[in-house]
C-alpha cells in the first residue's frame, strides 16, 4: 500500500515529536486532539523543534518551513478519513484509547493500519477494539521522537506479516531502527527500564540515597547519559505510575509493586519536568 498521508491522534510529547518526523521526511500530516489549545501547543513546539535543526544544519530553513506546512490541526476527528495510516498517541489510559480505536475502525478505510505508540497497553486488546485486528500494531516511539533512534515494533496476537512489514518500513523510511518485539506488558523498553526508575524511588524513599546520588551512581558508574530519577520526571510521574500498574496487573508479580512514593507524588500534581516539580524542581 502506498502510505502518503499520515494520521497522528493526540498532539502532546509524543504526538507532536510524531507528526514532526512524518513531515519532515515528506509526509502529509494530519494532527488531531481534543482542543485547538494543545494543537497550538504541539504546532508550537515542532516550529521550535524545526528550527533547532535547522541552526544545526541538518536542514534549510525552506524544509522546515516546508515541514511545519505538511501539518493540519484538526480538533474533528472525522478529518483523519482521507488519511493511510493512523498512529495513536494520546493519553495512557485503556478507555481513552478504546474508545478512539473503535472509532477509527469505523471512519477509516478497511485497508488503513491503525498503530499505537502506547507504552505499556495490550496491543491484542486495542485490535480486539477494531474488526481489523490484522491491522493494528503497536509503533513505539522514543522521546524526544526526532532525536531517538529505535521504534519498538509491537506485534499483537492477530497482527499479520503485511502489517508488521509495512510498520517496519515506514520506520525506516524515518530513519529510525525498527526492532520487533511481541505483544507482553510493556513490551521489552518499559518491562526492563520501569522496574529500574520504580526501584530508584523506593532507593529514596527508604532513605539510602538522595535523587542527585542515586542519578550519580548510574551517571558515573553505568554510563548512564541520565539518571534513572531525571529520566522519571523527564518521562512525566503519571505516566510512570500508570506503565508501573500496567506491568504489576499484567504480569501479576509483586515485584512490579509501584512505590509508594511515586503514587503520593502524583496524588500531589509533582509530575516531573511538565508540572515544574517532580524529584527536581524546574
Ligand atoms: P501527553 O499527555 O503529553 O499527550 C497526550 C495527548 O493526547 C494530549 O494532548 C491529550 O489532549 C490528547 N488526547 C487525549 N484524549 C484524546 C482523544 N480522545 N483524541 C485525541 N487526543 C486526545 O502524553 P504523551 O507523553 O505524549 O503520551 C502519549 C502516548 O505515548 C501514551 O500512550 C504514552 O504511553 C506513549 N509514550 C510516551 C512516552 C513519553 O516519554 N512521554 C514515550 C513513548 C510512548
Amino acid at each position: 500500500m502506498d502510505i502518503q498521508r499520515i494520521g497522528v491522534v493526540g498532539a502532546g510529547t509524543m504526538g507532536n515529536g510524531i507528526a514532526h518526523v512524518f513531515a519532515r521526511f515528506g509526509y502529509s500530516v494530519v494532527l488531531c486532539d481534543v482542543e485547538q489549545r494543545f494543537l497550538d501547543r504541539a504546532l508550537g513546539t515542532i516550529s521550535k523543534n524545526l528550527e533547532r535543526e535547522t541552526s544545526k544544519g541538518k536542514i534549510t530553513s525552506a524544509e522546515s518551513v516546508a515541514a511545519l506546512g505538511r501539518i493540519q490541526p484538526v480538533t474533528d476527528r472525522a478529518r483523519l478519513a482521507d488519511c493511510d495510516f493512523v498512529v495513536e498517541a494520546a493519553t495512557e489510559k485503556f478507555e481513552i484509547k478504546t474508545e478512539i480505536f473503535r472509532d477509527l475502525d469505523r471512519l477509516m478505510r478497511p485497508d488503513v493500519i491503525l498503530a499505537s505508540n502506547t507504552s505499556s497497553i495490550s496491543i491484542t486488546k486495542l485490535a480486539a477494539q477494531t474488526k481489523r485486528s490484522d491491522k493494528v500494531i503497536g509503533m513505539h516511539f522514543f522521546n524526544p521522537v526526532p532525536v531517538m533512534k529505535l521504534v519498538e515494533v509491537i506485534r499483537g496476537l492477530a497482527t499479520s506479516q503485511e502489517t508488521f512489514t509495512a510498520v517496519r518500513d515506514l520506520s525506516v523510511k524515518l530513519e529510525k531502527t525498527p526492532v520487533e518485539v511481541n505483544d507482553a506488558p510493556g513490551f521489552v523498553s518499559n518491562r526492563v527500564l520501569m522496574p529500574l526508575l520504580n526501584e530508584s524511588m523506593y532507593a529514596v524513599m527508604e532513605g539510602v540515597a538522595t535523587p542527585e546520588a542515586v542519578d550519580e551512581v548510574f551517571k558515573l558508574g553505568m554510563a548512564h547519559p541520565m539518571g534513572p530519577l531525571t529520566l522519571a520526571d523527564f518521562i512525566g510521574l503519571d505516566v510512570c505510575l500508570d506503565i508501573m500498574r500496567v506491568l504489576h496487573s499484567g504480569l501479576g508479580d509483586p515485584k512490579y509493586r509501584p512505590c509508594p512514593l511515586l503514587i503520593k507524588m502524583v496524588d500531589a500534581g509533582w509530575l516531573g519536568r511538565k508540572s515544574g516539580r517532580g524529584f527536581y524542581k524546574y
